[in-house]
């Protein structure tokens, strides 16, 4: 039995993991496993309720849990919960913090259904897979002194050894159940921080010699992202950098809608959630896209639970029935977010 705590949240993070949890329990009994869902109160849910976007209860079900699976948080502009002690996003913020999530990891998959909307040519996208490994907790975003004075300012890119290591084990650790190449991504001809990041990283993968590592600066990562994106499988890289890349790499499947993601500390409970927010512009009209929800569960039962072969036949699932023609309107579809799960419960059926 496993415990997955539920935060479906705002906007349309309710919709999308009713999605998910009906493919998790349609597929549960194929495999034998049993879950327990946990629903809790979460940003402007937990604001409306309690006052708060965390609530007391809602952090103590996420230590208690096997797996967090997270919607989506957050209003629109204006909406009421900004002016709330603490906002959707500091709800956020503090749930990442209290269960040191410093790996933060987003596969990019093309499939073919996706290629004629893809804003790069069909001949260069077909085929991408690829995961990108962010340094979640520490850098630039973090370091301290930092200052914002008059007319000059300054901001402290801090990383020790052990920081790097443990981002670094995580990147090869993923890599061996790929394809086993790891890019490491720094600025190593200029910042120091990049030094030691390429030093350490080199060391780590010592431990991995079944993988190969290359390195590579982090201005010509960017160029090689939208040339050459089938080159890689797993890219791994410091705060900042995997902020602006995995940012630029989720363009390449042309929708934010089938975008997964998840977040892990060393030893705790891991959280997964669609990199997209709230869409409180389509929130309540059974039209968004629960691809990203479904395939952060798939991403959960791979990473948390070690169940392969489940994870698998949701993944596959959910791109056969795009591949199909079922599509939400962000794909240029008519499927409603109740019809594509359907078809998806379908697919995984037959
Ligand atoms: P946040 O600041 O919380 O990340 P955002 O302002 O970046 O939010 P999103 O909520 O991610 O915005 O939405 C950006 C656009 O993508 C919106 O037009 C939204 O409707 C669309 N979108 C996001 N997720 C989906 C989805 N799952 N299905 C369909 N469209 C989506
Ligand atoms: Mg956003």
């Amino acid at each position: 039995m496993k415990k997955i705590t539920v935060l479906a949240g705002d906007g349309i993070g309710p919709e999308i993991m009713a999605s998910a949890i009906a493919v998790l329990q349609a597929t549960a009994s194929n495999y034998e496993q049993n879950f327990q869902f946990n629903n809790q109160l979460f940003g402007g849910a937990g604001i409306e309720a309690s006052g708060r976007a965390l609530p007391e209860a809602t952090l103590q079900a996420c230590y208690d849990a096997d797996a967090i699976l997270l919607g989506a948080i957050g209003g629109a502009i204006g909406s009421p919960w900004e002016k709330a002690k603490q906002t959707p996003e500091q709800g956020l913020l503090a749930l990442r913090k209290a269960l040191n999530l410093f790996a933060n990891i987003r596969p990019i998959c093309v499939p073919d259904a996706l290629l004629p909307l893809s804003p790069v040519k069909e001949a260069i996208v077909k085929g991408t897979d690829f995961i990108v490994v962010r340094e979640l907790t520490s850098g630039i975003y973090f370091g301290e002194p930092r200052q914002l004075q008059e007319t000059k300012a300054y901001d402290t890119c801090r990383y020790t050894e052990t920081e790097i290591a443990r981002i670094a084990h995580k990147a090869f650790q993923l890599a061996q159940t790929r394809r086993k190449k790891v890019t490491s991504v720094d600025k190593a001809n200029v910042l120091a921080t990049s030094k030691l990041w390429r030093k350490v990283v080199t060391d780590v993968a010592k431990d991995y010699p079944d993988c190969t590592l290359e390195h590579q600066l982090v201005d010509s990562c960017a160029m090689r992202i939208v040339q050459q994106p089938t080159d890689f499988d797993v890219i791994v890289t410091e705060n900042l950098f995997g902020d602006i890349l995995s940012d630029e790499a989720s363009v390449l499947p042309g929708t934010l809608g089938v975008l997964p993601s998840a977040s892990h500390s060393e030893n705790g409970v891991s959280l997964y959630e669609p990199i997209h927010g709230s869409a409180p512009d389509i929130a309540g009209k059974n039209c968004a896209n629960p691809a990203s929800m479904i395939l952060s569960a798939a991403l959960m039962l791979r990473q948390s639970f070690q169940e392969e072969k489940m994870a698998q036949s949701i993944e596959d699932a959910v791109f056969a029935v795009m591949n199909e023609g079922v599509v939400t309107p962000d794909l240029g579809g008519n499927a409603k977010t109740d019809e594509f799960t359907a078809a998806v419960i379908k697919k995984m059926q037959s």
